[in-house]
């Protein structure tokens, strides 16, 4: 009888687990990656260019398509001792309507009336690259400085600075990815347009990433 119940605990655990947001998504949290990235994600604090909180935890998923790039990317890094460190992946739609709702520039933000975002497909992400004591290489411009000197070839730079994009550009491309002419952070996963567009919350989606965790038996 015992373990009549234990088997019935262990498939109702595993029926939840297999109905998850994250697995009926297809999204991946990146640090569950071999080698995770660096996290620093400005919309979970008022650092950023809103000054609103608009994530309410610290976390990154992106569509299992973009994180298996991303990996790619990791270890080929990981051989000149670099790394990545991210900024921002999946975004709800909901949130994409209130940061378009304060900038209005598709340059820089996506109007959500036209092509429903690109962060909100798990498809898009922002990244830059930092060396192993996780110190960022120089790029030009911080993160979300919109203006053109964020724009990946913008030509009065240091030389330094210049091979430091081409190279994050480079890595990011040779696995999938496409150059955004306005922010050299930003990557988009090819064919990003065909991906379904989500309004899943950042909290939903940790809390399933709790169910899905391995049963413990
Ligand atoms: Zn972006």
């Amino acid at each position: 009888m015992k373990f009549v119940a234990r088997a019935l605990v262990v498939s109702v655990v595993v029926a939840l687990a297999s109905c998850s947001p994250l697995r009926r998504h297809r999204l991946v949290d990146v640090e569950t990656l071999p080698r995770p990235p660096k996290l620093d994600v400005h919309y979970a604090t008022t650092e950023n260019f809103t000054h609103q909180r608009l994530y309410p935890r610290a976390k990154v998923f992106l569509h299992q398509d973009a994180a298996r790039a991303l990996a790619a990317v990791q270890t080929d890094l990981a051989r000149d001792g670099l790394r990545l460190k991210v900024f921002d992946g999946y975004r709800p739609l909901s949130v994409q309507q209130r940061m378009w709702d304060l900038i209005r520039d598709e340059r820089y933000v996506s109007n959500p009336a036209v092509n429903r975002g690109r962060h909100t497909r798990g498809t898009a992400v922002d990244v830059t690259l930092v060396d192993s004591r996780g110190r960022e290489l120089p790029m030009g411009t911080n993160y979300d400085d919109f203006s053109e000197k964020a724009h990946p070839g913008f030509a009065g730079l240091p030389e330094r600075v210049k091979r430091n994009r081409a190279r994050l550009a480079e890595v990011m491309t040779r696995h999938g990815f496409e150059v955004y002419p306005y922010e050299w952070w930003h990557f988009d996963l090819k064919n990003w347009k065909r991906y379904p567009v989500l309004d899943v919350g950042i909290d939903e989606l940790a809390a399933g990433q709790k169910l899905a965790a391995p049963v413990d038996d």
